[in-house]
């Protein structure tokens, strides 16, 4: 295995220095009564030490550590050559300037205190056993070994410190490139990821809006639907749903071309988003030239009302239309209301607010009409009435009885009905509203008269119950009349009662049945 650098290098000036000390001392021994003890020690401390010394670092699992620690071992063997020797000078101040330069080289001040420790106590440990003796004198030959190995040693030592430093500055430029490399790719990622997170967003929006009017698509519509219409069950609120679809917009495109054709679709949807005021109406295109509306938590009045503001929203657009009536490109619009999550499917739901559109293309375009049967038949549901859709009330032969001037001032009543709707729902001034709806009730107090007269001249057994029914209908109306002066009753509330009970549940329930008797009886 390789060992670190440093340890390489460790080796190689250990070996180096020892074996020169080893050649010094060998000098200056050579021709006193040195004996085979004392040049076996010579022998074991400069040449076997260092192989050993290294063979033992490299076989552990921290060797660095390990030759941090030798480093004093090598000062402390020193410290007893010095004294073993009797300090001869030269001798001493190599082996104690090499070990302490080594360990300060390494380890910083602290080193030189731990090599001065080291030596101390290594020469104090010989003296302690062997006793001190003090012989600084030294051969000539081993003073000039001395002087030129120790010369060389911190020679190399201070350019192996060098090579280090180098390498030090060498890996710290290496890190610093690979920091801004990091960098760099950190940077390419967020980058990625932004570019994956705006590819996301347009995918999102790609999956869930029309390209052309960038409104809601169909896909989106259909699911929120049936969301809504959960909530609908779930919370009984209500919820309404507008089909709207372009006038002939055939002929529009015939006549203007195809990208004329696109350019007021997307100006119709435009006024059609800006009439949606709440955050949770959701504007679509259903497909084509039709687009729908859903209206959570909104009933069929509020839907109407809203409705209309959107027909209103793309006339007031003004868009030329030679083959229309009104010379503009105008809207028609069919509204549903979903209460107490009557109707099971999305497809269901839409159904009733195509044929409320089919009813407004029906009775001539630019116009509001609302879904005739979105609630389970009651009583004037026989009549084709919801009662949740009040307002528009469509006259059926089905609704005749006997007397031909009876029916006929039912049809009017109906006839008068819408229009004071109509009035309503196109937010005419106040005063104009009110003295429609008293024109409404005035029509139907002289229907009443007109009834009772032939009731009563027939002598019919509940001709005179009906006459009091009358009255008490007259009366309610009168008091709903006063609250809307004083502003306990808003004008819908009276609106209803008015066309509902009134109109609807009297006229085409008891005046029917009283009057189908009547035919009986002639
Ligand atoms: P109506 O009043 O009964 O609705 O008449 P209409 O002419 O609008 O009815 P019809 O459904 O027959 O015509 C719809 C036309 O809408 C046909 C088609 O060419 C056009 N159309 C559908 N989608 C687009 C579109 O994206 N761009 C353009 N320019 N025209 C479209
Ligand atoms: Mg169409
Ligand atoms: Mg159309």
């Amino acid at each position: 295995m390789t060992q670190p650098w440093l340890i390489r290098m460790h080796h190689w000036m250990r070996s180096a220095s020892f074996t020169m000390l080893f050649v010094a001392t060998g000098l200056h021994v050579a021709g006193t009564d040195f004996g085979p003890a004392g040049w076996a020690l010579l022998v074991a401390l400069f040449l076997i030490y260092p192989q050993l010394q290294y063979r033992w670092v490299c076989r552990l699992d921290d060797p660095l550590r390990a030759e941090m620690h030798s480093l004093n071992v090598d000062s402390l063997l020193l410290g007893t050559f010095v004294a073993a020797l009797g300090f001869s000078q030269w001798l001493a101040f190599t082996a104690i300037l090499g070990t302490l330069s080594n360990s300060a080289a390494n380890k910083g001040r602290e080193g030189i205190w731990q090599a001065i420790l080291a030596v101390l106590g290594g020469a104090g440990l010989w003296i302690a056993i062997m006793g001190f003796s003090f012989s600084p004198h030294t051969e000539w030959s081993a003073t000039v070994v001395c002087m030129v190995g120790l010369a060389a040693y911190l020679l190399a030592m201070s350019n192996f410190s060098f090579l280090r430093n180098s390498r030090l500055r060498q890996t710290r430029e290496t890190l610093e490139l690979r920091k801004h490399e990091l960098l760099s790719a950190n940077l390419d990622l967020r980058q990625s990821l932004e570019e994956i997170d705006q590819l996301q967003v347009k995918l999102r929006e790609q999956a869930t809006h029309d390209p052309l009017t960038k409104l809601y698509n169909r896909g989106y519509l259909d699911s929120t639907l049936e969301r809504e219409m959960a909530r609908c069950r779930r919370d009984g609120v209500p919820l309404s749903v507008a089909m709207i679809d372009v006038d002939h917009f055939k002929s529009y495109n015939d006549c203007y071309g195809h990208p004329a054709g696109d350019t007021c679709l997307k100006k119709v949807a435009d006024a059609l988003q800006g009439s949606a005021r709440r955050a949770s109406d959701l504007v679509a295109r259903y497909g084509g030239e039709e687009f729908s509306l859903v209206l959570p938590n909104t009933d069929s009045f509020a839907a109407q009302q809203m409705a209309e503001a959107a027909r209103q929203a793309v006339e007031a657009l003004a868009i030329p239309h030679e083959q229309s009536a009104t010379g503009w490109v105008t809207i028609s619009i069919g509204v549903t209301t979903m209460v107490n999550g009557q109707e099971n499917s999305v497809e269901g739901l839409m159904r009733l607010a195509d044929q409320a559109l089919y009813l407004a293309k029906h009775d001539g375009r630019n116009l509001v009409r609302v879904a005739q049967d979105a609630q389970p038949a009651v009583a004037a549901g026989e009549a084709g009435i919801s009662l949740e859709n009040p307002v528009q009330l469509i006259w059926k032969e089905a609704h005749a009885c006997a007397s031909g001037m009876v029916d006929e001032q039912h049809r009017a009543l109906f006839s008068h009905a819408n229009d004071l709707l109509g009035a309503i729902l196109a937010g005419r001034p106040a005063n104009e509203v009110t003295e429609m709806l008293d024109a409404l009730i005035q029509e139907v107090s002289a229907h009443f008269q007109d009834e009772e007269a032939i009731l009563l001249a027939s002598g019919l057994a509940g001709a005179a119950e009906h006459v009091a029914a009358h009255q008490q209908l007259v009366n309610r109306v009168i008091e709903m009349r006063e609250g809307l002066q004083s502003g306990t009753v808003d004008i819908g509330a009276l609106f209803q009662f008015v066309a509902h009970e009134l109109i609807v549940q009297h006229m085409l329930g008891a005046d029917k049945e009283l009057l189908r008797q009547l035919e009986l009886q002639v």
